[in-house]
């Protein structure tokens, strides 16, 4: 199947107030040329190099997002031009991002990323940590970074209960910290294997690539 085909298969399966982020790690630019002429101009990658890199060599009306788990000392490569970063998941971090998006004179739209897998080999913070960072002053005098949602990672099972239980678990820290902040709007989970069942439980964006692209040669 072509790109072409499998994108326009994706977005005839999903609401509109669904955000679909074309994880595109690993592909050439050959293929992500190819979802950019099908009309999709929102990508997303995992490691801040090769984002650069794609960007450096793709058309400028491009949203880039950063899904991956983040470095600081590589914030710096992407603060020209990243138009989200999903996996915030620190107020250290938090902080590099602002500093970085203040010397391009830049707003950064950041998630925070929540813990919500059983497994521990997941990054993320806690629900009461993700409370607590919203509430604080330091986050509050972080002018060049805004928090407009939150992400979460399934665990990677076949168990398809133990996924809804942990979607829903996201959508209800969502929710609770909404009360909080009530400018959060996004919601960001669910991926190939379970896209339809994220937006079942309140995703608002996902993060779709092998569906889109094929399987991936690491
Ligand atoms: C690779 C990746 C995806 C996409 O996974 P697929 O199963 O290929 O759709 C989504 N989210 C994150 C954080 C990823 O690293």
């Amino acid at each position: 199947m072509s790109i072409k085909h499998n994108l326009d298969n994706i977005k005839s399966k999903i609401p509109d107030h669904v955000t679909l982020v074309a994880v595109s790690k690993t592909k050439p630019i050959s293929d992500l040329m190819e979802a950019y002429s099908a009309g999709q101009r929102i990508f997303g990658e995992n490691k801040i190099q090769e984002m650069a890199e794609k960007h450096e060599q793709m058309p400028k009306d491009i949203q880039w997002h950063m899904i991956g788990h983040v470095q600081r000392n590589k914030v710096k490569y992407m603060a020209e031009f990243v138009s989200l970063i999903h996996g915030v998941d620190s107020l250290k971090l938090l902080k590099e991002i602002n500093k970085q998006a203040e010397k391009y004179n830049r707003i950064i739209d950041c998630l925070l990323q929540i813990k919500i897998a059983e497994e521990d080999s997941k990054f993320g913070m806690s629900a009461k940590n993700a409370q607590e960072l919203l509430l604080s002053e330091d986050v509050s005098e972080l002018k060049n970074v805004k928090i407009t949602g939150v992400m979460g990672m399934a665990t990677f099972t076949d168990n398809v209960n133990q996924i809804e239980q942990e979607f829903k678990r996201l959508k209800t820290t969502f929710e609770t910290l909404k009360t909080t902040d009530d400018s959060l709007t996004i919601i960001s989970m669910g991926m190939s294997g379970d896209y339809q069942l994220a937006i079942d439980c309140g995703s608002t964006m996902i993060r779709v690539g092998s569906s889109i692209f094929g399987a991936r040669n690491y």
